[in-house]
């Protein structure tokens, strides 16, 4: 059910620059000479002709659906003409402009995005991704308190850095350990396997929330500068936290001093069907670390947005952290772009829309028909499938750390979407299911249709 299509599968040639735009050529340099993340340095990578929408062609043709947002970070689609715009026009008036001058387009980003994080959150540092956003909000936290202890959850993804990848919890971590000093991990809440034996929602709260203020107690709350936390933890299985849960990590926070850092790099900017995911909840941080939806990734950007308390620290002492592109004006410019064709075209509203109408009664659908499908979760489009082998025992399909042949299963799975024309997004035993927000009610079925006929490949492994 490979997907064809006649328009061209070639990108235009730069007028300006030279780079050869075959397939052929450009997968053998790339394999010659990329190093790529996350270990795919030399694999065998797709190599894309033209992207639009929800939708990639490759140079042979195919066309898939991307049910990725590629790192979960193109809300908007591919090439939005009102991005790709903005970009343009920025690049003729001012491309590039050190940090320490004021520039119209990054101070109209920055009260854009003021304007729309939650309660009091004015000021905004800017940088070129999440996890250097993620670097600094703990630099901030830890000046501003004068303490050096980070908790952050087991089950996260915070950066590839030395800090935001020390408060990493997932296996990512091991690489890079013994990494920052300073960083306490802890079990957040998962009702699905709860590391309390909580039985219901309301339970799995309470008690991990006593979890917390237990670990808090014997790391010493004097010591203790930060908690940082995904609001709905991402990668590692979109985890919704059960009510009440956040508000009663800000009361432990506000109880003793300590900065509540929500890390909204993947959950922020619509995704969860608010402009943030705290929204849902009416819980404001003291730092909120943002990136990805904030421009869609068309120019890298982050950044911190910052209480009023912690930027008054600053005032009086210097704030020793910067970087050549914090608030780059390109990037700046497509983060005013994108902020406008949120609210134009009420994106955040279709999310949620998509989310309750589709999405979710599409999942559970899924999850009827196939033994392998353990349990759905999300809100917005930020939702997972966690397969299992047995739903009964819950084992996984593949486990939490799996490589190699221990990942077959899933590998499988994968290759059956992509066979069927779905770039999936799957991390161990999870698929996400985390389309652009810009796409519609008919493309998600579409889409839903493949993973339907693909999980048939996963029941095998039950
Ligand atoms: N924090 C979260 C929750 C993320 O999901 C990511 C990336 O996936 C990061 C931080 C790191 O952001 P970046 O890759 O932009 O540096």
């Amino acid at each position: 059910m490979t997907q064809l299509d006649d328009r061209p599968t070639t990108m235009p040639q730069p007028t300006t620059f030279s780079a050869p735009t075959d397939g052929e050529t450009v997968r053998r340099h790339d394999k010659d000479h990329v190093f790529h993340a996350w270990g795919l340095a030399g694999a065998d990578t797709m190599s894309v002709a033209r992207t639009e929408g929800s939708w990639l062609w490759d140079t042979e043709g195919r066309r898939y659906l991307d049910f990725t947002s590629q790192l979960v970070n193109a809300n908007l689609g591919h090439q939005h003409p009102r991005m790709v715009a903005a970009i343009q026009e920025q690049a003729a008036r001012m491309a590039t402009l050190g940090p320490a001058y004021s520039v119209d387009v990054r101070s109209e980003a920055a009260r854009l995005i003021a304007e729309r994080t939650p309660g009091d959150l004015d000021m905004v540092f800017f940088t070129t991704g999440g996890t250097e956003a993620n670097e600094n909000a703990i630099r901030m936290a830890r000046v501003h308190t004068g303490r050096h202890k980070v908790l952050a959850a087991y089950r996260s993804y915070h950066g590839g850095t030395a800090g935001s990848m020390a408060a990493t919890g997932e296996p990512r971590r091991w690489a890079t350990e013994p990494g920052m000093p300073g960083v306490v991990h802890f079990w957040g809440p998962y009702p699905y396997r709860s590391a309390f034996h909580a039985e219901s929602a309301e339970q799995e709260c309470e008690r991990a929330l006593q979890h917390l203020r237990d670990v808090l107690m014997v790391e010493g709350p004097a010591s203790i500068a930060a908690i940082l936390l995904e609001t709905v933890v991402g990668t590692n299985g979109i985890l919704v936290p059960p009510d009440g849960y956040l508000q009663g990590v800000r009361d432990l926070c506000d109880e003793h001093g300590i900065v509540m850092i929500s890390d909204e790099v993947m959950a922020g900017f619509g995704r969860c069907g608010e402009w943030f995911a705290v929204d849902h909840w009416g819980v404001v941080p003291d730092l909120l670390v943002f990136a990805k939806g904030v421009n869609s990734g068309y120019v890298p950007l982050g950044g911190v947005a910052i209480s009023p308390a912690i930027a008054d620290t600053f005032r009086t002492r210097p704030f020793t952290g910067g970087l050549t592109y914090s608030g780059h004006p390109l990037a700046c410019a497509s983060a005013i772009a994108s902020i406008g064709i949120y609210e134009d075209e009420g994106i955040v509203e279709h999310a949620r829309a998509l989310g309750t109408d589709v999405i979710g009664p599409g999942l559970r659908a899924l999850m009827e028909r196939h033994p392998s499908v353990g349990e759905v979760r999300g809100l917005g489009v930020f939702w997972a499938l966690e397969l299992v082998r047995d739903r009964t025992t819950r084992e996984p399909l593949v486990p939490y750390n799996a490589t190699g042949e221990a990942n077959a299963p899933m590998a499988a799975f994968t290759s059956a979407c992509k066979e069927r024309g779905l770039l999936p997004f799957v991390h161990f035993n999870t698929t996400h299911v985390v389309p652009p927000l810009t796409t519609t009610a008919d493309e998600v079925r579409e889409g839903l249709a493949i993973l339907d006929e693909a999980l048939e490949v996963a029941d095998r492994s039950t």
